[in-house]
């Protein structure tokens, strides 16, 4: 979401005459773009713009720009401002569209800006400027912010409620996109599965995805992120029945124990997670599942871990991101009792070794066996490789050049190590 997010700021400063350069020290203009989703992100974002200071005192023509959602928290923009008075423009989220203008009333009057309006369904913006970075991949929002207020989480404060954009207007978006010739395109939204919910007019998720299966060409569609309560049999039974939407789902369970899920305000039970895991496994056996998982959240105990493990074991997860939980100011969990981090460190510790295990036994099930890949970059570190991913979302590196990137070739893989898989171009199928 950040990075489509980075996309569109860079088109803005595209479409004002600005190209990327390769170092800092050469920037007429730096935007930092940040992150307040967890406390180590908007640490490292307030380092990065202290660290900005003295190169803006060698260059005072330099234009500093903060933006995103760690400038959206209350009294995040007027803070920024009296501590960094050296920032030119701080937009919140919502303002993110000023940016043009702020930059031109800096460069013809030399007037700071600092813009966070706090409405909480702001406009859907359409035909936004994007300068893409990601390859033959491409990202699509279908809708912005979120309604479901988990307990640990800033996101429905700093982004605002659901807004879902018009289906007409992203299908249109989507078939453009085909056209410049992108080939895999991820539909982005806080929670996919309640596309629709606001605009009244029929549109859900499902029939967005059925119509986005059905346009001409050769692509691949995948989406983030999922809510568990809210992924319904028709979204299953379409990716089931559409061969260019990827079995691949991401489905943050964040804890398996029941208890932790009410705290977290997550509205589904394990057994209801369980469920649908078990709904999409017998649609669509070969996808790939994979999730977040939080561990060391307040009046979490060894048995409630221990559901935890027990849910990785079930699920087995093609991989998983894990995280020790982080208080975030503002939030109602931040106002719960805080457990030791040694114990949340031995937890995640646990957590990752488990989920290695069941990622390298998967892997060994890919072994032999024929996959279509996207060719998506040339492989890092591997000169005369390349590498791309199954419909399932696994990365796969093998021997080839440049010209296969945005091409889909057939690989058959040879082995596998953890997580990573190798393998060679084959005709056979
Ligand atoms: S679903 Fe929960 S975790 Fe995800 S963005 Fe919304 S509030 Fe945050």
């Amino acid at each position: 979401m950040n990075i489509h997010e980075s996309e569109k700021i860079a088109g803005t400063l595209e479409d004002l005459g600005y190209s990327m350069c390769e170092n800092m020290e050469e920037a007429d203009i730096i935007v930092f773009n940040t992150c307040c989703i967890r406390d180590n992100a908007e640490k490292r974002a307030l380092g990065n713009i202290g660290a900005i200071k003295r190169l803006k005192k060698s260059k005072p023509g330099l234009i500093l720009a903060v933006v995103g959602c760690m400038t959206q928290q209350d009294g995040a923009g007027m803070s920024l401002r009296q501590k960094y008075p050296y920032v030119d423009i701080v937009l919140g989220t919502n303002n993110l569209c000023e940016l043009e203008n702020c930059i031109l009333k800096i460069k013809n009057s030399g007037k700071k800006s600092v813009l966070i309006d706090p409405n909480e369904r702001p406009q859907v913006l359409e035909n936004e400027k994007v300068y893409r970075t990601s390859g033959c991949n491409a990202w699509l929002n279908i809708m912005y912010g979120c309604n479901n207020f988990c307990t640990y989480c800033i996101v429905p404060y700093v982004r605002g409620r659901e807004r879902s954009r018009q289906m007409s207007n992203i299908l249109d978006e989507f078939k453009s996109l085909i056209d410049q010739g992108y080939k895999e395109i991820t539909l982005l939204g806080q929670n996919v599965n309640s596309y629709g919910h606001d605009l009244q007019d029929g549109s859900d998720f499902a029939s967005l995805l059925e119509k986005i299966s059905a346009i001409n060409g050769k692509f691949r569609v995948r989406f983030m992120t999922s809510h568990p309560k809210d992924l319904n049999r028709d979204v299953i039974e379409i990716i089931s029945q559409s061969p260019n939407i990827c079995n691949n789902i991401h489905l943050p369970i964040q804890s398996g124990s029941n208890k932790i899920l009410q705290l977290m305000n997550r509205h589904y039970t394990r057994e209801y997670y369980l469920d649908t895991v078990d709904a999409i496994k017998s649609k669509i056996p070969d996808c790939g599942i994979t999730t977040d998982i939080m561990v060391g959240f307040p009046y979490e105990e060894d048995d409630d871990f221990e559901d935890t493990l027990d849910i990785v074991r079930r699920v087995k997860y093609s991989s998983a991101f894990t995280f020790i939980y982080s208080v975030r100011k503002g939030t109602k969990a931040a106002q719960m009792p805080q457990i030791s981090p040694q114990v949340s460190k031995e937890r995640i510790t646990r957590l990752i070794a488990e989920q290695n295990k069941i990622t390298k036994e998967l892997s060994l099930g890919y072994e032999g066996k024929v996959y279509e890949i996207l060719c998506e970059d040339n492989a890092p570190k591997k000169a005369g490789y390349v590498c791309g991913r199954t419909d399932s979302g696994r990365m796969v590196t093998f021997k080839g050049d440049e010209s296969l990137i945005g091409e889909f070739v057939k690989v058959k893989i040879e082995k596998s190590q953890s997580a990573s898989l190798f393998g060679k171009i084959t005709e056979e199928e």
